[in-house]
């Protein structure tokens, strides 16, 4: 199937100039979601053992719930300051104009357990160098990370040198 044909390119949005990568409409073809999924999960199958797959919010927690469901593992969330209920560690990311926060809950991964990443898009890699970040500040080792979509012009791949990268379609 032709993934990239059912993403929707949606011009200015948030702001001027940004070609925005619109996942929706992969959402809502049950074919083209679960290709995605089927797709997502070979690569997770090729990382080697794995206990936890994170997700960042929110497209994270779309694509990383249910293969947290078909693989049998736990699902553990990251999200932006002030939403987990229990205690956290806490991670700047970059946003284009200063820094904000991303969370984890600091019991949610323990020392020497192996983890994925899973989100929709890596872009510059400022988001998931964060989550690596609140990985690693628990004592767990990123076994990989697997995207949906991969802006190869923005380099991302190269933050993210030495970790295990894969993306199902690449722009
Ligand atoms: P990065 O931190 O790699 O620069 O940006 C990646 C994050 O921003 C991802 O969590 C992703 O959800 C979001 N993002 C940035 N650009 C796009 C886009 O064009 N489409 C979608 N769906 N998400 C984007």
């Amino acid at each position: 199937m032709d993934l990239k044909a059912k993403l929707r390119h949606v011009m200015d949005f948030p702001k001027q100039g940004i070609d925005f990568i619109d996942i929706t409409t992969v959402l809502q073809d049950a074919e083209a979601f679960k290709e995605v999924l089927d797709l997502m999960k070979e690569r997770l199958g090729g990382l080697g053992e794995f206990d936890l797959i994170v997700g960042p919010e929110s497209r994270g927690f779309v694509f990383g719930a249910p293969l947290a469901y078909v693989m049998g593992k736990g699902f553990i969330p990251i999200r932006k300051r002030g939403k987990l209920p229990y205690k956290t560690v806490k991670a700047e990311y970059e946003l284009e104009y200063g820094t904000d926060m991303l969370e984890m809950h600091e019991d949610a991964v323990k020392p020497g357990q192996r983890v994925v990443i899973v989100d929709d898009l890596l872009a510059t890699g400022g988001t998931t160098m964060s989550n690596i970040e609140l990985i690693e500040m628990l004592g767990g080792k990123v076994a990989g990370i697997v995207y949906f979509i991969e802006l190869g012009f923005l380099g991302g791949r190269d933050k993210l040198k030495g970790f295990n990268v894969h993306s199902i379609v690449e722009f």
